[in-house]
């Protein structure tokens, strides 16, 4: 077992309640200290502190207490809840991130920061966008972590910080509920198929937005984190891509196993957020450096989405 002690920032959201389980699988259940701002039904599966991302303090207190050697930094406000309070999104998503590099200064600890496909904009290339390209976000969430790279990119060049970053795409797993972002749909809809309940969705039918199913998005921040240093050439953040579609053919990779699934469209303000991103991703340069490959695609994942969530709803009141 390998000797780290990980500590994980907004551990209990939707990607890191599932990164969780999977570092501790690898690191040793007792060296995996899981943080939020709020308890879930998993805080007891392993030490867990309450923790504001903001409160360096209180952080620090942490990093000494745990002797904590790597940070995966996953606390933030996503794109849609952002928008409805941009001063409090841009606070918490920066403030956080600069505790967590100064904290990686002092004491030489190893980073995970995510970003998004939220950097991109209308004037980025939309499809097959490149890895260096105009990133114009319309979204204080995607200006955020445009920043955060570049504060990620600043602490490696100029303090030698070891900080590794992917931009995750629309995230899709069955462990887990998403916390308030654009790309939310494409879980709620195998939700709703599940309960044998009709879809509203809040994107337009032809949305076409990358995304990723959850084991693909634990294995890429996982193999980055363990990769040899002399394989990370981009300190930013890596593209990285599985699957592009729309609502239109998710919907319709359900009903190919669900023929009376219902789906209705009544796109909201997070369609002038989708609008605004890339469809597709050109990720050659994680391929090429340190051997990024998804493994699921649409249909694969749309057949495990509905077998988990099928036995899930059967054992479980939700
Ligand atoms: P989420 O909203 O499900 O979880 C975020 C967690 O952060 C929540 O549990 C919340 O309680 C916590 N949090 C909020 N403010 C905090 C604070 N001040 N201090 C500590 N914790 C705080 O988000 P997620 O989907 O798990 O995303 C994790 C990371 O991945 C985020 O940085 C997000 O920007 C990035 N990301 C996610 C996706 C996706 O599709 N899920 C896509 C791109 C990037």
């Amino acid at each position: 077992m390998r000797q780290e002690t990980i500590l994980i920032t907004g551990g209990n959201g939707q990607i890191g309640s599932v990164l969780a389980k999977a570092l501790r699988q690898e690191y040793g259940k007792e060296n995996v200290i899981n943080t939020d701002i709020r308890t879930n039904e998993d805080s007891a599966a392993g030490p867990f502190e309450i923790l504001d991302a903001c409160d360096r303090e209180r952080m620090k207190e942490l990093v000494m207490r745990y002797d904590v050697t790597q940070i995966y930094h996953l606390a933030a406000i996503l794109s849609a809840k952002g928008e409805q309070m941009p001063q409090e999104a841009w606070n918490i998503n920066m403030t956080s991130l600069l505790n967590v590099l100064e904290l990686a200064r002092k004491f030489k600890l190893k980073v995970f920061y995510p970003s998004s496909i939220a950097v991109f904009g209308l004037t980025t290339p939309n499809r097959m966008t490149p890895q260096i390209t105009p990133k114009e976000p319309n979204t204080i969430y995607g200006i955020s972590k445009v920043a955060g790279e570049y504060w990620c990119n600043y602490y490696h060049s100029k303090y030698q910080i070891d900080v590794r970053s992917v931009r995750y795409p629309g995230i899709i797993g069955y462990q887990s509920l998403p916390g308030g972002g654009t790309t939310d749909y494409a879980v709620e809809i195998y939700h709703a198929a599940i309960k044998e309940e009709p879809y509203s969705c809040f994107l337009n039918a032809n949305a076409r937005l990358p995304m990723m199913y959850m084991d693909d998005a634990i294995k890429a921040t996982i193999q980055i984190m363990e990769a040899p240093i002399d394989q990370i050439n981009i300190r930013t953040s890596y593209n990285i891509s599985a699957m592009s579609f729309t609502p239109e053919e998710i919907a319709k990779s359900i009903q190919d196993q669900m023929p009376n699934f219902k789906v209705s469209y009544a796109p909201d303000y997070r369609q002038q957020i989708a609008a605004t991103w890339v469809e597709s991703i050109d990720d050659s340069h994680a391929r090429a450096d340190w051997g990024w490959r998804p493994q699921y695609n649409l249909s694969e994942m749309t057949k495990l989405m509905l077998e988990k969530l099928g036995a899930y709803y059967k054992n479980a009141t939700i």
